[in-house]
């Protein structure tokens, strides 16, 4: 069981009033990031980056030992970086592509992947393909299995949308993948820290995760996981002295491991506050945060359908935290601003980041409440009461 007063305690943006349903876009975060991250910059400030920086060696080697702890990976499997897009395209740029290829990418899949995937094709002759949804929303997994052919290299799974609470079949997609040999590349960003990730079961080649999100860590914070096996076989498409050595005037060699994809500067102060983000959740107990996540969805999405007007809009046979919903009548960001004003904050979801969906769907925005553990019930009641009272003011 998940000690909820200790967890709303040790965030000091709740209470107050302020009812806060933003973790799928970015959280409040536990007082010991903000702490680590200000004491580091204060530190910094006093003794100059470098000294600073080695004070921390420990603990900055902690940070890919938590989040393989989290993720069940070895440290050496992780590359940190400063965001999920570029961990993502980091390991997506460099996988080899010729004419003819074929790229597959999820019909909930992220904007800035799908940009990625359609700039690759134009430079190398690949083709992108969308992976068609089922009937509950969610890949389609007798598709995906009639679609692949060898000349499929690579397929975009998203875990879990953006736009909405559907969980992907991540471990049965990647299965399919690979039985043609493709690579698959998971979009993380809305799983981790709210969903049990395991690489091993999952299966999958390269994980992209975000740290501001449900991990609670600081901003331009994100890492990418590569499966070690793979991880020699794969060259990055920028390199720098830290990914690799120059050994010989003419030659170089790379970092062994998943370092290959990461540059050395960095934020050392919002690396070191992403650690304490990890290590705060593995304290806690990931399951229990886990359990807390999915029962204040669940409660939304018992109470709001409750309400005329409103439509719970998620989608899959599995749902996780985030619920979407739109309310007739009224614009997805009156909605939000208005809730604004009675201090409920949450998010608007637009087309443009999740367009296959949308465009499917016919819908141009959503409503997104994101609530994570810290939120207690009667501040869900109370955004529940003001969803309620929106159409009668
Ligand atoms: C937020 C998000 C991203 C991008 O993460 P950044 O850290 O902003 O780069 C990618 N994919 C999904 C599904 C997201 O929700």
């Amino acid at each position: 069981m998940l000690d909820e007063d200790r967890v709303r305690a040790d965030t000091p943006g709740v209470g107050a009033g302020l009812v806060f349903l933003d973790s799928a876009g970015s959280s409040l975060p536990p007082r010991i990031v903000t702490d680590t991250v200000i004491a580091h910059l204060r530190r910094e400030s006093e003794i100059g980056g470098y000294r600073a920086a080695n004070e921390r060696l420990a603990d900055l080697d902690a940070v890919k030992t938590a989040i393989g702890e989290l993720i069940n990976a070895f440290p050496a499997a992780i590359a940190l970086s400063d965001n999920a897009t570029r961990s993502w395209a980091d390991f997506f740029y460099s996988v080899p592509l010729r004419p003819g290829d074929r790229i597959l990418i999820s019909g909930t899949d992220y904007a800035s992947n799908a940009i990625a995937a359609l700039q690759r094709a134009k430079a190398t002759g690949a083709v992108v393909e969308q992976i068609p949804n089922d009937s509950s929303g969610q890949i389609d997994l007798d598709a995906l299995s009639a679609m692949v052919d060898e000349r499929v290299k690579l397929v975009s799974l998203l875990h879990v949308p953006t736009n909405g609470g559907l969980v992907n079949p991540a471990a049965e997609a990647t299965r399919i993948a690979h039985s043609v040999g493709a690579l698959v590349l998971l979009d993380a960003c809305q799983s981790m820290g709210q969903l049990a990730i395991d690489v091993a079961e999952l299966g999958v080649d390269a994980l992209s995760a975000t740290g501001r999100k449900w991990l609670r860590g600081p901003r331009g914070t994100g890492f990418l996981y590569v499966r070690p096996e793979l991880v020699e076989s794969m060259e990055p498409e920028r390199l720098d002295l830290h990914s690799a050595q120059w050994t010989a005037p003419d030659e170089y060699r790379l970092a062994p491991d998943a370092r290959r994809f990461e540059f050395w500067e960095f934020d050392v102060a919002a690396r070191l506050g992403l650690g304490a983000a990890v290590r705060y959740l593995l304290d806690l107990g990931p399951e229990n945060v886990y359990a807390a996540v999915a029962a204040r969805a669940a409660h939304l999405r018992k109470a709001l359908p409750e309400i005329p007007g409103v439509t719970v809009r998620d989608l899959g046979l599995r749902q996780s935290g985030t619920v979407s919903f739109t309310v007739d009548g009224m614009a997805a960001v009156e909605v939000r601003d208005r809730l604004a004003e009675q201090d409920i904050t949450v998010t608007v979801s637009f087309a443009s980041s999740t367009l296959l969906d949308m465009n499917r769907r016919g819908i141009d925005s959503l409503v997104r409440a994101s609530p994570h553990a810290f939120v207690s019930f009667a501040e869900l009641d109370r955004f529940v009461a003001a969803v309620a009272g929106l159409r009668h003011e």
